[in-house]
């Protein structure tokens, strides 16, 4: 089953439409970016898929079931934002348990995910630091884990790496590589890096004033740009 599927969403600003009608299905397990100019609608169409967002028309599909009048805390995903927002005061192991302690889950099953999630990200040696003891890449990996302990159906990311310096932003990428890989979930990834798109799509979407211009593999993209913002995205001839 999909894991995700947009039908002819649209999304309106007062008069100004900024999603044009856009058809996506995101099959379970895919990584899937989003690319395009500064402002064709990458972060309101993602925003809209995790309910930050209210749909003006179409639906958003969540496994199958109609998710588009869901609230945020309803449809299971995760969004990882580039701001870290961790809260300053509490260790590292309470970031991460805390969205499960708010919604009730007892201590030990709590704590048997936050161990989880802190194997996976390897940040088990950090668990009782506070955010302010931690490097920028760590900071990522504990707001990262905070969404790993809820077990989403997908994460949908926003440039998560623009704030961080270049050898960072490999590493972290790199990360996120090999925690697709582990994780085995759905991700939706916003990016304007070409060598991220590149390294981590299944698919790329290019998104051109509102609506998709291509979906395809890097390679396909690469081999066959369908216009000029994709040929010097991918660095192609065309
Ligand atoms: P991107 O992430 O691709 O740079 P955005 O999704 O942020 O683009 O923005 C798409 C368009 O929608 C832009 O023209 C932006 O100015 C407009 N927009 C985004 N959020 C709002 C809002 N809350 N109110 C009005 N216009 C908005
Ligand atoms: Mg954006």
């Amino acid at each position: 089953m999909a894991s995700i599927e947009l039908k002819s969403v649209e999304k309106w600003f007062g008069e100004a439409q900024v999603i044009k009608g856009v058809d996506l299905v995101i099959e379970e397990g895919e990584f899937v970016i989003f690319v395009g100019p500064s402002g064709c609608g990458k972060s309101t169409l993602l925003r809209m898929i995790a309910g930050l967002e209210e749909t003006s028309r179409g639906q958003i599909l969540i496994g199958g079931r109609d998710a588009t009048a869901e609230p945020p805390a309803r449809r299971g995903l995760a969004m990882v934002f580039q701001s870290y927002a961790l809260y300053p005061h509490m260790s590292v192991r309470d970031n991460m348990g805390f969205s499960l302690k708010a919604a009730g889950v007892p201590k030990p099953e709590m704590d048997a995910k936050v161990d989880e999630a802190a194997r996976v990200l390897k940040l088990e040696p950090l668990l009782d630091r506070r955010p302010k003891d931690l490097s920028g890449g760590q900071r990522q990996r504990v707001a990262i884990g905070r969404s790993i302990v809820r077990d989403p159906t997908a994460f949908l990311f926003d440039e998560p790496l623009s704030n961080l310096d270049a050898a960072l932003r490999v590493e972290m990428r790199y990360e996120i590589a090999k925690l697709h890989q582990s994780l085995k979930s759905t991700m939706i990834y916003v990016t304007h890096d070409q060598v991220e798109a590149m390294t981590l799509a299944d698919r790329i979407v290019v998104l051109e004033a509102g609506r998709v211009s291509q979906v395809g593999s890097p390679r396909e993209l690469y081999e066959r740009p369908g216009n000029l913002f994709v040929a010097q995205f991918i660095g192609s001839p065309k």
